[in-house]
C-alpha cells in the first residue's frame, strides 16, 4: 500500500499520545512514518535516513532489530505466544525474574511483579504500598509524597503523582492524596505527625526526565533513603527511563548505592522492543501479604498479560548483551564524548543555550531567547529546532524548549558527533537565521 494512502488512514483513524490532533492532521503535515530501523539508524516512508537521538522515546537500548533480541523473540514465539500468570507460569518469567534480582545486592529486592509499562508499574507499587500498610497494622499511612515536576505516568493513580501541572491539575481531583516537595531539604521540614500519614515516596533517581532532564544534586537520593528509613517511609525508585544505564550504571540507585524499597522498571528493560515492566520490592513487603486464603492478604492486582513470554525473552537477552558487550565499560568513554561535544555546542550558541545538563549518556539543552529569557512556550522553538534537525538526519523530542539527546547506548562516537552536528546545525537554522 503507497504511504501517502496509509498516512490519509491514519489522519482519519488515529489518536495520538500528547499530540494536537488538529495540527497532525493538517492537511499541510505529513508525518513521518518509520519503515525499518538497523541499530541507531532508522528509515522513513521515502527511504530517509535518521540517527534515533532519543531511543524512541527513551526506549531503545542496543539499536533497532537487534539479531540477538530479535533470535530470542522468534524463538519464543514458536514454543508459546502467551502464557497467563493467573494459574500458570513460563520459563523466560521465571529466568528474567531471577535475572533482575540478581543486579541487586542479595536478599535485597527479591520479589518481582509484572506489569505491561511504565505507569502500570508504578501503579502496582503504588497498590502494595497501600495494602501492606492495611495488612502491617498501618492502615492510617495512606499518603503518598511525590516531587515537583516529577513524572510517572499517565494513569490516573501514577498521574496524580506527577508534579507537572499541565499534566496533572486536570484530573487533580479525583487522585488519591499527595504532597509535593521541591526536594530533600523540604523533607525536613514535614512534622513527624504528618509523614506518619504517608506510606511512600516516588522519585525518578538522578534526573527528572520529563521535567526536562532536570539533575537532582549529588548525595539527595541517599539523603532521601536516610529520612525514609528514619520516617517508616517506602522508597519507591522510579527507574522507568534511569534504568538499564541510561546513567552510565545499570541503575540509576547504585551511584548513590541506595536500595529502593521498591522498584519500578519497564521502557529499557526488553532493551526497547516489547511492552513489558517490572516492579521489584522486598521479601518483608511480600510476607505482609501471605496468609490463609480467608484472609484475604492476596495481592488483588494483574493484567492479562502479565509476564508476557516473548517479552521476558526480549528482556533477558537486553541482559544477555550488556553482559557478553560489556556494554557498561564501552559507555564510559562515549559519556565523556558526549559531554566535550555539549560543551563545545554550549560555546557555539552563548546566547541561545541557557543550561546544558547530563547525566551519564541522557542530555537535556535548554534553548532561551537571551540569557534568563525563556521564549514564550506557545511558540514551540523546542518542537521547531527539532524539526530542523530532522533535516540533518536527527530525530529526537524536546520538553518544552529543552532539547533532548538521549541515544541508544550503541551510539559511536562517530554518530555522537553526528547528532550534537544536526543539533547545532538546527539551533543556527531555527534562532539565527542568515
Ligand atoms: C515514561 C515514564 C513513565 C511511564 O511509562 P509508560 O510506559 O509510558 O507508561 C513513568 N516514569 C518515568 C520516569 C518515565 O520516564
Amino acid at each position: 500500500m503507497p504511504p501517502q494512502e496509509l498516512i490519509k488512514w491514519d489522519k482519519a483513524h488515529l489518536w495520538h499520545p500528547f499530540t494536537q490532533m488538529q495540527d497532525w492532521c493538517a492537511p499541510d503535515h505529513e508525518p513521518l512514518m518509520i519503515m525499518s530501523g538497523k541499530g541507531s539508524t532508522l528509515r522513513d516512508q521515502h527511504g530517509r535516513e535518521y540517527l534515533d537521538g532519543n531511543s524512541t522515546i527513551w526506549t531503545n537500548i542496543h539499536g533497532h532489530c537487534h539479531p540477538q533480541i530479535m533470535a530470542a523473540i522468534s524463538y519464543q514465539l514458536k514454543q508459546i505466544d502467551h502464557v497467563s500468570a493467573l494459574g500458570f507460569t513460563n520459563e523466560p518469567a521465571i529466568r528474567l525474574a531471577r535475572a533482575l534480582v540478581e543486579l541487586w545486592p542479595p536478599e535485597t529486592l527479591t520479589r518481582v511483579f509484572f506489569t505491561d509499562d511504565g505507569s502500570t508499574a508504578i501503579e502496582c507499587a503504588m497498590k502494595m504500598a497501600l495494602q501492606f500498610r492495611q495488612q502491617t497494622g498501618e492502615p492510617d499511612r495512606t499518603g503518598f509524597l511525590a516531587f515537583d515536576h516529577g513524572y510517572h505516568g499517565d494513569t490516573l493513580g501514577a498521574a496524580s503523582l506527577g508534579g507537572v501541572p499541565v499534566f496533572r491539575d486536570r484530573f487533580r481531583q479525583l487522585g488519591l492524596p499527595v504532597r509535593f516537595v521541591s526536594g530533600a531539604a523540604a523533607l525536613r521540614d514535614i512534622p513527624v505527625s504528618e509523614s506518619d500519614a504517608l506510606t511512600a515516596v516516588v522519585i525518578e533517581p538522578l534526573i527528572q526526565g520529563a521535567a526536562g532532564m532536570r539533575t537532582w544534586p549529588s548525595g539527595m537520593l541517599g539523603e532521601l533513603r536516610s529520612w525514609c528509613d528514619e520516617r517508616g517511609v517506602f522508597l519507591v525508585a522510579d527507574e522507568v527511563m534511569t534504568g538499564f544505564g541510561r546513567t552510565g550504571k545499570m541503575f540509576a540507585c547504585e551511584h548513590e548505592q541506595v536500595v529502593p524499597d521498591f522498584l519500578c522498571l519497564a521502557k529499557g528493560l526488553t532493551g526497547g522492543t516489547m511492552p513489558l515492566a517490572a516492579t521489584l520490592t522486598t521479601e518483608r513487603v511480600f510476607a505482609a501479604f501471605l496468609g490463609r486464603y480467608d484472609e484475604l492478604r492476596t495481592f488483588f492486582y494483574g493484567h492479562s498479560y502479565t509476564g508476557h513470554p516473548v517479552g521476558c525473552a526480549a528482556a533477558l537477552a537486553n541482559l544477555a548483551i550488556f553482559n557478553e558487550g560489556r556494554i557498561l565499560e564501552q559507555l564510559q568513554p562515549k559519556i565523556a564524548l558526549m559531554a566535550e561535544l555539549l560543551t563545545a555546542l554550549r560555546a557555539t550558541h552563548p546566547k541561545h543555550i541557557e543550561d546544558v545538563r547530563q547525566c551519564g549518556f541522557i542530555a537535556g539543552i535548554d534553548i532561551v531567547q537571551a540569557a534568563g529569557q525563556p521564549f514564550p512556550w506557545e511558540q514551540q522553538t523546542g518542537v521547531r529546532i527539532c524539526l530542523a534537525a530532522r533535516r540533518h538526519g536527527l530525530l529526537t523530542r524536546p520538553v518544552r524548549d529543552t532539547l533532548v539527546l538521549m541515544p541508544p547506548l550503541c551510539f559511536t562516537a562517530d554518530e555522537l558527533r553526528q547528532a550534537v552536528a544536526a543539533i547545532s546545525a538546527a539551533i543556527r537554522e531555527v534562532l539565527a537565521p542568515q
